[in-house]
């Protein structure tokens, strides 16, 4: 099946395109499986980029992910990345040829995009907080006027459902997202919630490459905006 393809062109709430246009291809939970990305002007990944976090593992994620040809790279880091927790100076050097984004805003190829590593506590990983106030506070710092809010978590309602059909997305990241309307909201994190949802001039996208066996059997997803 190829790549799904979305030419964002415009809509009401978000005001007419710039031009030119800026493609972005979304990837997120990748844990160190390979699998063909297409081409594209930014390469965004919504975080789980190893399987158990070690240094080693990051520095296996990098040499494929900063020998792709995208000209721009972007990345968080997910709950199974916990050297961005325990070692941050040396992880983020492993990535020092993309932008890595942890409460913090980036101007990439004309985009404004804000990274966000945060989810609900689930077991014991990497960047877990607790639901209401704590995740509250994170989300608190996102601007408004954004292109493309990355986050690992999806928020509420929207690519969170899990095989057992509960929904575990957070409810504060929902509000968040609502109050600052980004172009597009990339996460991953519910790998079962993989696809594409358009509501209210914001492009949500779970962009999980991997299934709930970590086997890569989904395709990034393409966006031009
Ligand atoms: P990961 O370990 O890669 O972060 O998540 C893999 C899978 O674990 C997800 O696709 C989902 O099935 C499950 N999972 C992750 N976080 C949660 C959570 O907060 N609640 C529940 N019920 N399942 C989760
Ligand atoms: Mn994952
Ligand atoms: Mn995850």
């Amino acid at each position: 099946m190829p790549p799904p393809k979305i030419a964002k062109r415009s809509s009401p709430e978000n005001g007419p395109p710039r031009a030119p246009w800026v493609r972005v291809v979304l990837i997120s939970d990748t844990h160190l499986r390979p699998f063909p990305v297409p081409e594209g002007d930014v390469l965004v990944h919504a975080g789980d980029m190893t399987l158990r976090g070690s240094l080693a593992e990051v520095r296996e994620f990098a040499s494929w992910f900063l020998g792709l040809r995208h000209p721009h790279k972007v990345l968080i880091a997910g709950n199974h990345d916990f050297a961005f927790e325990d070692h941050p100076a040396e992880a983020r050097a492993l990535v020092a040829g993309a932008v890595y984004l942890q409460d913090s805003l980036a101007e990439v190829a004309g985009l404004r995009i804000w990274g966000a590593p945060w989810q609900p506590r689930f077991g014991d990983w990497a960047f877990n907080l607790d639901r209401g106030a704590p995740l509250r506070a994170k989300w608190s710092l996102i601007p408004e006027g954004l292109d493309v809010l990355v986050t690992h978590g999806p928020p509420e309602g929207i690519g969170d459902r899990t095989a057992a059909g509960l929904s575990v997305g957070c409810a504060d990241l929902k509000d968040a997202v609502r109050r600052t309307r980004p172009r597009v909201h990339v996460f991953g994190h519910i790998h079962e919630g993989y696809g594409v949802v358009e509501d209210h001039g914001t492009t949500y996208v779970n962009a999980s490459i991997c299934n709930l066996q970590y086997r890569p059997t989904n395709t990034p997803v393409l966006l031009d905006v």
